[in-house]
């Protein structure tokens, strides 16, 4: 750490997995500014458990979709106010649908929330970072963009754009002293899991070699490792934290 406290942004942070990678850089003393999209409630309770854990939060609305309030959050509350030592770019959103019959606002919806979002927030954070001459970018990607998976063709075209726009910014950042990864979780169980049928469930099981779905602690901790000096030699890599599942 620095004299003056880091501040990690967490995208997404009110639930899930990005709830997990905000209260675990928050207990290691990161300053944490999460967002969230309509949870207000639960953002300020993942706030309030930091608190109680002596660390600092705060937490924002901040609809990733929306390229001008992307802009405007990063000029009204990071800029000059604090040094942006990492980003996670973990919020996201599943409209799953057989791509024979996948609506088009289905496939505009999941590419603006997955890729558009985070090359936005990317974009707005390396400027800063550049100034700083320092910074860690983790964008959250998953199994299914670089498998692909039947009836997710928006999500898994998202999530492995992900992948390609890491690996460029990290070839154009890593210059900055900014290091840029992806983190692609396998099954976690999370709202956006628990939709599962129990039979679709059972079929994810048998082929995960570990034998359980992930936790979001699982991905917190690797998340947290990727933004601390520990892992300053790492830049556009893609890190599994799947249980062995490829699919
Ligand atoms: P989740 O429990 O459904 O939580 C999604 C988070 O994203 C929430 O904080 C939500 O905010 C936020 N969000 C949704 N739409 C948004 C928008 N337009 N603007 C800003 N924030 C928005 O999801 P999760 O399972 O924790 O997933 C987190 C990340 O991991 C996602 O990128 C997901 O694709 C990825 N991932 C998940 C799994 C898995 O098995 N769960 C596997 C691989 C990858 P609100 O609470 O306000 O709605």
């Amino acid at each position: 750490m620095t004299e003056l406290q880091e501040t990690v942004l967490v995208t997404g942070g009110s639930r899930g997995i990005g709830r997990a990678i905000a209260e675990t850089m928050g207990a290691l003393g990161w300053q944490v500014f999460l967002t969230y999209a309509r949870q207000r409630e639960q953002a300020e309770d993942v706030c309030r458990r930091i608190i109680s854990a002596g660390g600092t939060a705060h937490a924002f609305a901040l609809d990733v979709n929306d390229r001008d309030g992307v802009a405007a959050f990063f000029k009204e509350k990071i800029k000059g106010r604090v040094h942006l030592g990492a980003l996670v770019n973990n919020a996201g959103l599943t409209k799953d649908g057989l791509l024979l019959r996948m609506k088009k606002d289905d496939w505009d919806s999941v590419l603006r929330v997955n890729l558009d979002g985070p090359f936005a927030c990317l974009q707005e954070a390396s400027k800063i970072m550049v100034r700083q001459k320092k910074g860690r970018i983790i964008n959250i990607s998953s199994v299914v963009g670089q498998s692909g998976n039947p009836g997710q063709a928006n999500y898994c075209a998202a999530k492995a754009g992900i992948i390609g726009l890491t690996k460029s910014a990290a070839q154009e950042l890593g210059v900055r002293n900014i290091t840029v990864n992806v983190v692609a979780p396998g099954f976690i169980a999370t709202d956006m899991t628990r939709e599962l049928t129990s039979e679709a469930r059972a079929k994810f099981l048998e082929r995960i070699p570990l034998g359980r779905l992930g936790d979001p602690q699982d991905v917190a901790e690797t998340v947290a490792w990727l933004a601390s000096d520990r892992a300053a030699y790492i830049t556009g890599q893609v890190i599994a934290v799947n249980g062995g599942l490829y699919m």
